[in-house]
């Protein structure tokens, strides 16, 4: 017997997004969450005492400013963006690849990224009816391979290629000669993703005005305020122009804008907690590489990719999980990352808990 409901569904829903699966997301409950490379400090007790104030000036009754002109002037400068460019926001940097892809989304229109990488590329190429190519990375290294990249962009022609900088979820950062390569190749659209900026030493920002294709994005999430919601993509006005018009209203809350500027004004405590995370990732690293069942990879990012010897990737996560650790399971993930896992770099306790954890489950 044929439920009614589920074959409507099936009759009107696209079969590509039927064919999906939701991106999912893993309930923490009282687990150590290193799984979604958050920040893991809390606010100064006298930091959110002055934003709760903040908000109180908020005018929740109206629409927000809906160019958001304060919030974007303040990323200007703390972000360096260079002048004569301009700044698009996103609610979240995942809402601009989906502004991006719509406004490029032509029949044909192809989106190309170096695989494993961040997998709303893909997912949102395929909610605006866009083929994905994504090109394989080196095996060994994570890094990019320039004559696959250059053949396959001669090739496909694609319409937008995303280069996360430093990749999600292998860490490193590709060379800039590989990345000037793509770009000088490419006739459409690359996008250079900075989502882990402020744990990498490189970045393209002051580079954009050299080339005509060439865009920067980076989120606040992994700086420490993932819960806001707020991401930037900064270039030249014509691109941004019509980027900007399949923007939804009001997509930045009044909320969000008030919070994103205080923090800003207050950018010192961020940098602080994100130098203490960059001194973990050190520590963390050294700690895992002393595991002799582990193989790990150098990282620019605030998580750590690794390969477990001995056990399966899914024996590993599910011990951790039982000893209160939650970490990414990225073995069906793509062919190159067989038995390999994600950890975030939390507090020192949060990573000496998980090491710890590691240890007694590899032996
Ligand atoms: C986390 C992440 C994002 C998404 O960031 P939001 O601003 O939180 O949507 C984008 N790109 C990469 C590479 C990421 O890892």
């Amino acid at each position: 017997m044929t439920d009614p409901i589920k074959s409507r569904v099936a009759s009107l829903v696209r079969p590509e997004i039927l064919a999906l699966k939701a991106y999912g997301v893993a309930d923490p409950g009282d687990l150590v969450k290193l799984d979604a490379m958050e920040n893991p400090y809390e606010w100064p007790a006298e930091i959110k005492h002055a934003w709760a104030e903040r908000l109180q000036s908020v005018s929740i009754n109206r629409y927000p400013d809906a160019s958001a002109r304060r919030l974007r002037a303040s990323l200007h400068e703390v972000m360096g963006v260079p002048r004569d460019m301009e700044l698009l926001l996103g609610n979240g940097s995942d809402e601009l690849i989906q502004m991006v892809l719509m406004a490029l989304a032509r029949p044909g229109a192809k989106v190309m990224a170096p695989t494993p990488t961040f997998v709303m590329y893909e997912m949102t190429a395929r909610f605006v009816g866009m083929e994905f190519i994504g090109v394989p990375l080196k095996p060994d290294d994570f890094s990019l391979d320039p004559d696959a990249m250059l053949a396959a962009i001669s090739e496909q022609q694609p319409a937008v290629i995303f280069l996360a900088y430093p990749n999600n979820p292998t860490g490193n950062l590709f060379t800039t000669t590989d990345i000037e390569s793509v770009v000088e190749a490419a006739n459409g659209l690359v996008v250079i993703d900075e989502a882990y900026h402020a744990f990498a030493e490189r970045s393209f920002m002051a580079r954009i005005a050299e080339y005509d294709n060439m865009l920067v994005m980076r989120t606040v999430s992994k700086l420490g305020l993932a819960g806001l919601r707020l991401g930037l993509l900064a270039g030249d006005p014509a691109w941004l122009r019509e980027f900007d018009k399949v923007r939804l209203p009001y997509n930045i809350s009044s909320l969000t804008q008030a919070s994103a500027e205080f923090a800003l004004e207050n950018i010192e405590f961020l940098n602080e907690q994100t130098a203490r995370i960059r001194a973990a990732r050190g520590k963390l690293a050294e700690a895992l590489g002393a595991i002799d069942q582990i193989e790990l990879w150098p990282s620019s990012a605030n998580f750590i990719l690794f390969r477990v010897r001995g056990k399966t990737a899914s024996e590993i996560h599910d011990g951790l999980r039982q000893r209160g650790v939650l970490i990414k399971n990225l073995d069906k993930a793509d062919p190159a990352l067989e038995n390999c896992l994600r950890v975030t770099v939390g507090t020192d306790e949060e990573n000496t808990a998980f090491v710890h954890a590691l240890q007694a489950l590899v032996r």
